[in-house]
């Protein structure tokens, strides 16, 4: 022990205050644990600070800036200035609001916060480094610990972040001037998000994708509404290259890819977004000294309990591999206390949802047709295009689909894949679904209110059974 070393006791050591720890820290308060939570960095981790509530606040404020500057078809004349610096400001106000929020709830919950960083010592101890000269540091034995260390954005070579020139998504959501140019590597869901935000913010935005196509893990159909909405706002696609090196020229850079072939490309602009995945954060935990072992990824393996290898200790949310979302790691976060007080707590990964909040939005939940045949299912399939939803049309925004895909047989619902403004929002329903077991027909017989977008998921379910009313049945 070094000299100012305190040492205390807690039941569950929970190490990361992102969705997936504060979640498991508050439920495990909540069923009388002594808790305690420690964070070096912010209340609400990746997904308050950096990732999901900034990202989704620039989504909207460049969709009004968008929508505004498109309106004329509607009579309406307006030329949006866009002041960045006051953009970014208003969206650090929802943070502060939310993730002051976090701290209040814990605290409201009875949990014992630890600012700095903690690192296993032994399997029934870590240590906590408080930040900044003489701050010295701590040692907190546990019962159980829960690890919720969440992940980083992944580095490739040649293209170290320094946030002036070479971006990561967190300095890309925190800009005080908007870039005149920008070239996005990597065209999964975040490097479209964000490209789709400044495109229409008036940036030059240009994406260069090693592989094929935009958002690959989507279908088909469902990815190439969105590159083709994004081309429609001025985006352009550089698929099968690779970004190799940059350099500065001018005012700005010149970023270097390269195809299969060898041949090399060269796109001028004003700053790189590197945007090309995520790793764990379990290199700095020191987690051989628990005991704890790692995937060759560096993803902590748990079972349906989200135990590790070691008893006492769990993992959850991004830190516990994919699908790296939050709403995955609040459950994750939710079982692993219930686990550690003894519930009947378990995981069920039937129906993770995830969403796209690009141009127009995607929601996916469950099986596509082909992973449906694939599980010895005989699907059938329902689908409602938003050109003939009347309320999509008032929204001016007739792109994409709903689609339900159900076993034939039973008529049991197995997944969904839509494509359409709030497409977020419209997945809930057929995830409930899923959840419930419920049926083509549960979900055609529900009345859902007219005009809504959800309209379309009664008559997709409609669709499969062959009598939808507003569209042509298969
Ligand atoms: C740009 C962007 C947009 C996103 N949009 C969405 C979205 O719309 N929807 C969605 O579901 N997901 C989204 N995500 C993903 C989402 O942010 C993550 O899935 C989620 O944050 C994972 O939660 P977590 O608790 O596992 O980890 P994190 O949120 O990463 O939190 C981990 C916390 O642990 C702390 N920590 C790490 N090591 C230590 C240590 N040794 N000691 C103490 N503290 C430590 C970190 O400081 C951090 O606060 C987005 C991510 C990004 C980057």
């Amino acid at each position: 022990m070094v000299v100012g070393d305190i040492a205390t006791g807690t039941e569950v050591l929970v190490v990361g205050a992102g969705p997936g720890g504060y979640v498991a820290a508050i439920r495990a308060a909540q069923l009388g644990l002594d808790t305690t939570l420690v964070e070096r960095d912010a209340y609400g981790g990746t997904c308050l600070n950096y990732g999901c509530i900034p990202s989704k606040a620039l989504v909207t404020a460049s969709d009004v800036a968008y929508a505004a500057r498109e309106a004329e078809e509607m009579g309406i004349h307006a030329d949006p200035a866009v002041d960045m610096k006051g953009m970014v400001s208003w969206k650090d106000g929802v943070v502060d609001q939310l993730t002051g929020g976090v701290e209040k709830l814990c605290k409201a919950n009875g949990v014992n916060l630890v600012e700095g960083t903690a690192e296993f010592a032994d399997e029934r101890k870590v240590r906590v480094a408080h930040d900044g000269e003489g701050q010295g540091s701590e040692s907190i034995e546990f019962e159980h610990a829960i690890i919720s260390t969440g992940s980083r954005p992944v580095q490739i070579p040649n293209f170290e972040f320094d946030g002036e020139y070479v971006l990561s998504s967190r300095h890309a959501l925190a800009l005080d001037t908007l870039p005149e140019s920008l070239v996005v590597v990597g065209a999964g869901y975040i490097g479209m998000e964000l490209g789709t935000v400044f495109a229409k913010l008036g940036t030059d935005v240009t994406v260069v994708e090693m592989l094929d196509s935009a958002l690959p893990g989507y279908e088909d159909d469902v990815a190439r509404i969105v590159r083709s909405r994004a081309e429609d706002l001025g985006i352009e696609f550089h698929f099968g290259e690779a970004a190799k090196d940059w350099e500065r020229s001018g005012d700005g850079i010149t970023v270097r890819t390269e195809d299969g072939e060898g041949t090399v490309s060269e796109f001028g602009a004003e700053k790189v977004l590197v945007a090309v995945g995520r790793s764990p954060v379990t290199d700095t935990l020191n987690l051989e000294a628990a005991g704890v072992e790692t995937d060759e990824r560096g993803f902590v393996p748990t079972d349906d309990r989200a135990r590790t290898n070691v008893e006492h200790v769990y993992a959850v949310g991004d830190v516990a591999g994919e699908p790296m979302l939050a709403h995955k790691a609040m459950k994750e976060g939710q079982v692993a206390a219930e686990v550690i007080a003894g519930e009947p707590s378990a995981l069920d990964y039937q129906s993770v949802p995830a969403a796209v909040f690009t141009d127009p939005e995607i929601g996916t939940v469950g099986m596509t047709e082909a992973e449906a045949e694939e599980a010895g299912f005989e699907p059938v399939v329902g689908q409602m295009p938003m050109r003939a939803s009347g309320r999509a049309l008032t929204m001016n925004e007739g792109d994409g689909f709903v689609r339900i895909v159900a076993d034939g047989p039973s008529g049991f619902v197995l997944g969904a894949q839509i494509v359409a403004p709030e497409a977020s929002e419209l997945v809930a329903e057929l995830t409930l679904a899923i959840e419930m077991g419920a049926t083509l027909e549960d979900v055609a017989a529900t009345i859902h209110v007219h005009p809504t977008l959800s309209e379309a998921v009664m008559e997709a379910a409609e669709n499969a059974q062959g009598h939808a009313i507003h569209t042509l049945n298969r």
